[in-house]
């Protein structure tokens, strides 16, 4: 079994980033500005973006973090897009979701410009990952797919189970498995609660991506002998012993698990790191006007 380390290959990509950017500024270029709107005082919502920022500020970008309280009207945040939109200097930004419930966040999605939506949410960008161009892939798939690249996973004719079908993780995960790419070219099959005798269905895995939000979902007697296995789950389990009475788990029951499988993201550790890296590369890619000309 070989862990696959997500943080530390999210250090050794902010490296590279960061070489890339001082390069960038020592030839007088334009640094790369990511910006992120933040609504209300959700405070798991506050701890991202404060990563966000705190890792563009790490790898030399310029960050705008543009704070606005929960009572903000769908109107005065659409303006706030439209701002962004035409602000020259920022390439890239994100909303941080989720929104206050009286806001359509399909709304504000779709009022993103495309060419500075590095989350990658947009359908126009969600359309060109479909159709295998060139696109700014959304962060979590794409840090996936930075994974199953460095460690060099082959997924040439391999069979790969996505479980969970959200529209940010299962189903972007599920299309770029099965494109014709070298880390997809997978026979996919995704699950969700719907599905019949999931268990079984897992077992055919030789690729397992688990996102689902269920702590230790996935058990040893579903997993195939060998498998690879990819846990995005993030989820809090009570945990007396520590200080804050609580500890991360993945949707994998990791200690059962992880001698069957040849590699596994532990969690956390695993996929949580790749996330905020994968923004960076899309700020990067937007600055650099790789996306759209
Ligand atoms: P979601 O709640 O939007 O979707 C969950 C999916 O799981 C749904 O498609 C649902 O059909 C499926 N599901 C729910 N119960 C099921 C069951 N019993 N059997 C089979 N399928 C079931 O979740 P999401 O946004 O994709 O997030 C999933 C998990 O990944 C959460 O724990 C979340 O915190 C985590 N997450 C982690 C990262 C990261 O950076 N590591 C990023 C995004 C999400």
């Amino acid at each position: 079994m070989q862990l696959i380390d997500g943080k530390g290959l999210a250090k050794t990509i902010k490296e590279e980033i960061a070489v890339e950017v001082s390069q960038i500024k020592s030839t007088g270029g334009k640094t790369p500005h990511l910006a992120a709107i933040l609504v209300g005082d959700n405070p798991a919502s506050a701890v991202y973006v404060r990563n966000k920022v705190k890792s563009c500020e790490a790898v030399g970008f310029k960050s705008t973090l543009v704070r606005k309280e929960a009572t903000i009207t769908q109107e005065e945040l659409l303006q706030v897009v439209a701002d962004l939109n035409n602000d020259a200097d920022i390439d890239g930004y994100i909303v941080q979701l989720p929104l206050p419930a009286h806001i359509d966040e399909d709304a504000i999605n779709l009022a993103i410009d495309p060419k500075k939506d590095v989350d990658g949410f947009h359908p126009m960008n969600l359309g060109r990952m479909t159709l295998g161009l060139e696109t700014y892939l959304p962060a979590t798939p794409y840090g996936i797919v930075q994974m199953l690249d460095r460690y060099g996973i082959e997924t040439s004719g391999k069979h790969c189970v996505v479980v969970g079908r959200s529209n940010i993780v299962g189903t972007p995960m599920s299309i770029l498995m099965s494109r014709k790419t070298k880390t997809g070219n997978c026979t996919v099959t995704i699950t969700h609660s719907r599905t019949k005798d999931l268990a079984s269905e897992v077992r055919r895995a030789d690729i397992v991506i688990a996102a689902i939000g269920i702590a230790n979902f996935v058990t040893a007697d579903m997993v195939k002998e060998g498998a690879v296995v990819i846990d995005v789950g993030i989820n809090r389990v009570e945990d007396a012993s520590r200080k804050r009475g609580y500890r991360l788990v993945g949707d994998v029951d990791f200690d059962q698990v992880a001698p069957k499988s040849s590699f596994i993201t532990p969690v956390p550790g695993g996929v949580g790191p790749m996330t905020v890296t994968s923004l960076l590369m899309n700020t990067l890619k937007a600055s650099r006007k790789e996306v759209y000309k």
